[in-house]
């Protein structure tokens, strides 16, 4: 499974191959369509196997029409945008290898380059070990199936009879279950696994459906969904109700995607014929989850949702995003009675897209989370100076991380002293999570160190804040058993189970604090309860960030830890990487 056999030389063959396969793969693998069965959703016409077949069918049209066909919604990216393109390029080297094969004639009828591409985190491997050399993922784990319960390291056995039992159990629970003001709904549609990049190119889009797959897999197998959680019924957001958060234009280009086998809104931004459905369904939950939840129809909610939404602006498609889910549901929420609506970004990027829509709305806080770097960590928007205009300063929180490897206690530490008694003072009566896993540890692009159970802390702590009304909507997160585990752990808290053991003191790191200090004081000026707590933070931890500069300065005549790694592919594999970021001048996605 996700496999290829790859005779040297015929490399571009081979990869047309696969994306057909795997287009066909992901529609009709997993059992899906059975164990969702009863989520409402209504899909016309063709069956999953009819779909797969259309796109085998419609290979043919890649090559002669992609150039005409995408003209209307392509929009160039403009000069010295950032974007995610860097993980496209980590697979160059070896194309260019395996490209430059002519020496090697007399022996190529017996070489045969087994290259395949992680499930779990889309890295590429070569050779025919079994496990992922960046994860250690088994390449037939059986992940997409039990979750991150499946154990990593060896291929997926079947099912078993524990497993069964789960399964009958499940269903029975499900059975009985009915709304009620004390449920945690969760919003999820298969349609949305269609969305996909059609265009395979040296590497697989890390924005991928295996993602929702992984997370159902383990939500099942946990009892969780189905099982202990109510599902929402699938509905498409009107156009209407987008045009309350992007412009007519911007809706007309993501309509137009689905009369178009393959097109791109920026280079990473890909849609197929079935991602504007996608989107507006996605849409659709958030807005339905929002609504729900404020009326108190049901207690909380997880829109399991893609394509993501928070880089999506006002006329903008990019990073992933097609329409800003976030936003959409905040404006639901306040069309439902909701005054004033608090949102909460974690995920690793800065969600430039909700910042935009509400930068000058003073009923919308947003607090965003995010590696920033002085700009250099995508979308480079989000440093703690972008306060919100026009009257609404204050209305925008930006705590922008200096560095990456930021863990628990780091974003513990800026939610005891800033999203909380910034949240508080602001008093909402709606709170949304735009909740990407992308700094989760493990993650390829975010480069963090956030734990589950960092996540379900950080959960815990807002959800007291509005009495319960919380809504958590998946954004990004790229590592299937980190974004497995950790919406399994923020779900658990939605579902009433505390976070585990009680808080002792936290102890951020230095450029941890230096953050928090340098957004304090910024903020403080729009949100006065954090003048007394500033001053005595600065006196509290002055003495410790000098300790920690001369631990700082002993480690560092350290040897450097890869010298000590005896694999020299894996050396080989970084100094590379190192080499191509530097070359092209882009950021990198792998600095810390
Ligand atoms: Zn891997
Ligand atoms: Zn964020
Ligand atoms: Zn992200």
């Amino acid at each position: 499974m996700g496999s290829e056999t790859i005779k040297t030389g015929r490399l571009a063959n081979g990869e047309t191959q696969k994306s057909v396969h795997k287009e066909k793969r992901g529609l009709s693998s997993n059992g899906m369509n059975g164990k969702h069965e009863n989520l409402g959703s209504n899909r016309a016409g063709t069956s999953s196997s009819g779909e797969g077949y259309d796109l085998m069918m419609n290979t043919g049209d890649v090559d002669g029409n992609l150039d005409g066909d995408i003209e209307p919604v392509f929009k160039k990216a403009r000069q010295g945008d950032l974007t995610f393109q860097d993980i496209h390029d980590n697979g160059d080297f070896f194309d260019e290898d395996e490209e430059d094969d002519s020496d090697w004639e007399p022996v190529q009828k017996h070489v045969e380059l087994i290259k395949w591409f992680c499930v779990n985190c889309t890295m590429v491997n070569l050779g025919d070990g079994a496990v992922c050399d960046l994860c250690g993922e088994h390449k037939d784990s059986g992940i997409l199936r039990l979750g991150y319960f499946a154990s990593p390291s060896s291929q997926d056995a079947g099912c078993s009879e524990v497993e069964f039992e789960m399964k009958g159990k499940n269903k029975e629970m499900h059975s009985q279950l009915s709304a009620s003001n004390s449920s945690t709904a969760i919003g999820f549609d298969e349609r949305m696994l269609l969305h996909s990049e059609v265009q395979m190119k040296s590497h697989p889009h890390p924005e991928r459906s295996d993602r929702l797959r992984a997370i159902a897999a383990s939500l099942a197998t946990a009892g969780l969904f189905p099982g202990r959680c109510y599902p929402i019924s699938a509905r498409e957001i009107t156009r209407e109700e987008l045009q309350m958060v992007h412009s007519l234009e911007h809706i007309q280009d993501v309509e137009l995607t689905s009369h178009i086998f393959s097109s791109y809104f920026t280079p990473d931004t890909y849609a197929n014929e079935h991602s504007a459905c996608a989107a507006r369904l996605a849409a659709g939950l958030c807005a339905d989850l929002a609504s729900t939840i404020f009326s108190g129809r049901v207690k909380n909610g997880f829109a399991m949702v893609r394509p993501p939404g928070h880089h999506a602006g006002v006329r903008e498609a990019m990073g992933f995003c097609l329409h800003n889910n976030a936003a959409v549901a905040a404006l639901a929420a306040q069309a439902a009675g909701a005054k004033k609506v608090l949102i909460v970004d974690w995920d690793v990027h800065h969600g430039n897209g909700t910042q935009e829509i509400f930068d000058q709305n003073k009923s919308v806080l947003y607090i965003s989370l995010h590696r920033h770097e002085g700009g250099k960590f995508y979308p480079g928007t989000g440093s703690a100076n972008e306060v919100g205009r026009n009257g609404a300063e204050g209305s925008c929180v930006n705590i922008p991380w200096s560095r990456g490897g930021v863990g628990d206690n780091d974003y513990i530490f800026a939610f005891q002293n800033l999203v909380l008694p910034i949240a508080t003072e602001f008093a909402p009566d709606f709170t949304i999570i735009s909740a990407g896993f992308d700094a989760a540890r493990g993650d390829p692009l975010g480069c963090c160190d956030v734990t589950p159970a960092g996540y379900s802390r950080m959960t815990d702590m807002l959800y007291t804040l509005t009495g319960g009304k919380l809504l958590v909507i998946l954004e990004g997160g790229y590592n299937l058993r980190s974004i497995s585990s950790s919406a399994t752990s923020v779900i658990k808290v939605l579902l009433g189970e505390g976070p585990g053991s009680e808080l002792g003191n936290i102890a951020p790191s230095r450029a941890g604090l230096q953050t928090v200090l340098e957004v304090m004081k910024i903020q403080m000026n729009f949100w006065p309860s954090l003048g007394s707590s500033y001053a005595k933070l600065q006196s509290q931890w002055g003495a410790y960030c000098n300790t920690r500069k001369q631990i700082k300065k002993r480690q560092r005549t350290e040897p450097p830890i890869w010298w000590k790694w005896g694999r020299k592919r894996l050396l080989y594999h970084i100094l590379v990487r190192r080499l191509h970021v530097k070359s092209k001048g882009k950021p990198s996605l792998h600095s810390s």
